[in-house]
């Protein structure tokens, strides 16, 4: 159980790029980060791409004024030259942006977190990787719905054999908030989301489906994607190439099989985030919009719904409860759960504690990496006009 006492020796000094006053993602990793105020600082920003707007945003939030930065270049040279300068920088930007911005940040000798998707190629991920290695630092990848406890029984309950062997891996992410165009033109936030300039190669797959399939690889770690079949449309036909709607087959190394449907015109539909894992035995279905329920139906027996916070769950789901039976959590705890963890990672990475980071369990590097050939691969097939292609 988590209490907010100091699991580290000292507040991690933690800066942003972008999530400014109108970015839609910075609150939540502001709400992750300082909810312990034992894990970190906020201690300097460039908000954003508007830089008087990016100070008035910092000086609000409670950010001196000086370290205010009117962009991600000037913050790090001038924190570098600072003696309480800071150790790691969030970027919270239109995916075109992320590449260059964390290549920067290593360079000036910062760990990293960054948002999903992370890049466009499996190359540039390769490379960052590298370069994170040679200069000692973690990057993390904030797949904000991935502390959600519940996974982690999902996981301990799989690997325990709580459900047989797995046969069926039926993942979902959709909403309806495109079921039209206009957003595309009314919002600046979706408009990017539509240009394969900003957005990368893919709408849907990079903007949802990441996250599940991530998801999925923490429920499920030693499994893994052999072939898969991707059909992409694009339903607002201004959106092509990128798509609206997505359906993925999948084929695992086990004689498993999976299905991905990720959409933005699911009309009607205002969030469904579903993991289904169908075993010999029995199935295990979560919800992002009811986190704190799992659903383990054993044929033959009764529905059964486990309760997060409750004595019968797995220590290593129980871990990082926060608030306790009798109260719910939701996508807040969520994210404290993955910033606390980076900061144990960074933490451990600057101690050198090679023992903590392999027990660790957060979305780091190769998880980015991973959602990166993620989205390749399923456009690679859609492209060649949804075929199977080998999982490279
Ligand atoms: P947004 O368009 O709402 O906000 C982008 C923010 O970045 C704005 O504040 C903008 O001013 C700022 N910005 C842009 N370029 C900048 C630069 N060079 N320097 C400083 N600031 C800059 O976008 P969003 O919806 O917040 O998405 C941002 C990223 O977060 C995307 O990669 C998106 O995929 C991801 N995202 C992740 C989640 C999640 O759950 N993890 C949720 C939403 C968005």
């Amino acid at each position: 159980m988590l209490n907010g006492e100091r699991l580290i020796s000292r507040p991690i000094r933690w800066a942003m790029v972008g999530g400014g006053r109108t970015g839609q993602v910075g609150y939540k990793h502001r709400t992750g980060a300082l909810r312990d105020n034992t894990a970190f600082e906020l201690v300097a920003g460039a908000f954003d791409i508007d830089a008087e707007r990016g100070k008035d945003f910092g000086v609000n939030i409670g950010v001196p004024e000086n370290r205010c930065y009117p962009d991600y270049q000037t913050m790090f040279a001038e924190e570098a030259d600072r003696e309480d300068g800071i150790d790691v920088v969030s970027i919270a930007t239109p995916n075109a942006t992320h590449y260059d911005i964390c290549k920067a940040a290593l360079e000036a000798d910062l760990h990293v977190i960054c948002e999903k998707p992370l890049f466009f190629t499996t190359e540039e991920a390769q490379f960052i990787k590298e370069l994170a290695e040679e200069k000692g630092k973690i990057v993390g990848v904030t797949y904000g719905f991935s502390g959600h406890q519940l996974l982690l029984q999902m996981r301990a309950m799989i690997e325990q054999g709580k459900i047989g062997d797995v046969r069926v891996v039926d993942l979902q992410y959709t909403h309806g908030f495109c079921a039209t165009d206009e957003g595309d033109q009314k919002n600046d936030a979706q408009k990017w989301r539509v240009d394969p300039k900003v957005a990368g190669p893919s709408f849907v797959l990079g903007d949802l489906s990441t996250h599940t399939y991530y998801m999925s690889q923490l429920i499920l770690p030693h499994m893994k994607i052999k072939k898969l079949l991707c059909d992409r449309q694009s339903f607002v036909g201004s959106r092509a190439p990128l798509e609206d709607n997505a359906h993925v087959l999948m084929h695992y190394d086990n004689g498993a099989v999976g299905t991905m449907w990720t959409s933005s015109i699911n009309a009607g539909c205002m969030d469904a985030q579903r993991i289904r894992i169908v075993g010999s035995k029995a199935s295990l279905e979560w919800w992002d919009s009811r986190p704190n329920e799992l659903r383990y139906e054993v044929q033959g027996e009764p529905v059964q719904t486990m309760i997060r916070a409750m004595p019968y769950l797995d220590e290593s789901c129980n871990a990082d409860e926060r608030l306790g039976a009798l109260h719910a959590e939701g996508l807040s705890e969520s994210w404290a759960n993955i910033y606390l963890k980076f900061a144990m990672a960074i933490d451990a990475k600057d101690r050198g504690d090679k023992e903590t980071l392999k027990n660790l369990v957060y979305p780091d590097i190769d998880t980015g990496l991973e959602g990166v050939r993620w989205v390749e691969n399923c456009v690679r097939s859609a492209d060649q006009g949804a075929v199977w292609v080998d999982f490279e």
